[in-house]
């Protein structure tokens, strides 16, 4: 396969100009490139051409951008998509996430009239960035077990800001026989999606079972987070099964937090209360992932026994330039404290954030600042250094 056939750009927007500008851009990128003035010829050129980069008019006169972003997350495209648009980028930001929710692949939200070199760095990134995979690729690397498990510390924000890791959270990649390493987010919106979600939650529940039964000897109170897609409880048999594989390592299943996203959890919600509950009663933990980004957070924190509340990384990595964010991390913080939960920040990657933290009595906190995610063998070595050091 050629290069050019290797990286495919479908434009649709009802400006003559901004088409043949963007097509300019993409070819000079190395993308092969069509356009469209209308969702028609849009979707049809998305069945014959299949694209890998999309670039979409938020506002076109006779279409509307977000029910075309319904309808290509109903088609499952899996092409990387591109907003732009006058709006201003309030909105755009809330159309990029609409379409994440949805389950579609948001490369980037512009705001017309964009800066090129804007465009180029994003189609530059959608060019390098994963390739795109179908069904049958991530079913065979799971046959192969290609995956391996990262871990990243969690801390405890004690009194004496001791620092001690209390914790760790298992990160999937893929390490892809062609592309190398991959991140999770080149390929688990397509595993949920393509129903293949379990297999790999199973193949990571294994993976990290292993590895905590090894990091339970240099710190035998470690926890371990796993994340959980929410799809995964509609399955009746889950507790029973996540309790059996914990005991046959002979794993305390108090040592066992299961991080769930927030955007999904709402499916059938008494199928999905019946599995948290369960989990609940076995002595797994529950985190409620990336809180304050998804829907309804407040009933699901209401009604769902969760044990744990994660402040999403994208208010914390904020917290030092705004206000706002700050604002939404105490509330966080208070409302988890008022429905006794766990606290842990995510995404702390600077002392003043991890200070602001602290002042808050935020239990526990996540990021780069405090440890990146790294290899198993080397989180091992890190928990040995500090057994040895205390
Ligand atoms: P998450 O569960 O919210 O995990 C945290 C993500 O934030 C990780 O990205 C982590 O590397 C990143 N992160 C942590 N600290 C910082 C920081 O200080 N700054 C910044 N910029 N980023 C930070 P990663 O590893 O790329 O994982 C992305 C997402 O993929 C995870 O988000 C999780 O939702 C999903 N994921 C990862 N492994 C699995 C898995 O085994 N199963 C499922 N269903 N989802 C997974
Ligand atoms: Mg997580
Ligand atoms: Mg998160």
């Amino acid at each position: 396969m050629g290069e050019a056939s290797e990286n495919r750009l479908l434009i649709i927007d009802d400006e003559a100009q901004i088409r043949s500008l963007v097509i300019d851009v993409a070819e000079i990128a190395g993308f092969a490139a069509q356009e469209a003035d209308e969702p028609e010829a849009f979707f049809d050129a998305c069945a014959s051409f299949q694209p890998t980069v999309i670039v979409l008019d938020l506002q076109m006169p006779q279409a509307d951008g977000i029910e075309i972003l319904r309808r290509l997350s109903q088609d499952k495209v899996v092409a990387k998509v591109l907003l732009i648009s006058g709006v201003d980028q309030k909105v755009l930001n809330t159309a990029k996430r609409f379409g994440s929710a949805e389950g579609l692949q948001m490369l980037g939200a512009l705001t017309k009239p964009f800066d090129l070199n804007e465009l180029k760095a994003l189609l530059a990134k959608a060019r390098r960035g994963a390739p795109t995979f179908a069904r049958a690729d991530l079913e065979r690397a799971i046959d192969n077990r290609e995956f391996v498990v990262y871990y990243q510390p969690k801390v405890k924000l004690d009194a004496e800001k001791a620092q001690k890791i209390e914790g760790a959270e298992a990160l999937v990649r893929w390490m892809h026989p062609q592309h190398g390493l991959l991140p999770p987010d080149s390929f688990i919106p397509l595993a949920e999606r393509e129903n293949v979600i379990g297999r790999l939650t199973d193949l990571v529940l294994d993976i990290s079972f292993d590895h905590l039964r090894l990091c339970l000897k240099a710190n035998p109170s470690l926890l371990l987070s796993v994340n959980f897609a929410a799809q995964l409880l509609d399955d009746l048999d889950m507790p029973d099964r996540l309790a059996r594989m914990a005991q046959d390592r002979g794993l305390p299943a108090e040592q066992i937090i299961l991080e769930i996203t927030e955007t999904g959890v709402m499916r059938d919600a008494i199928r999905v209360m019946d599995v948290l509950t369960r989990f609940r009663l076995k002595n797994f933990g529950l985190s409620m992932d990336d809180f304050g980004t998804g829907y309804s957070s407040l009933v699901q924190l209401y009604r769902l026994p969760f044990s744990e509340l994660k402040i999403d990384k994208s208010f914390v990595m904020d917290a030092d330039s705004s206000e706002e964010a700050r604002a939404i991390i105490r509330s966080a913080i208070l409302l988890g404290h008022e429905l006794k939960l766990n606290v842990c920040a995510e995404g702390v990657e600077t002392q003043s954030a991890l200070d602001f933290l602290y002042s808050l009595g935020c239990d526990k906190a996540q990021g780069y600042l405090i440890g990146r995610p790294m290899p198993a063998d080397r989180f091992l070595e890190l928990l040995t250094n500090e057994a040895s050091s205390d």
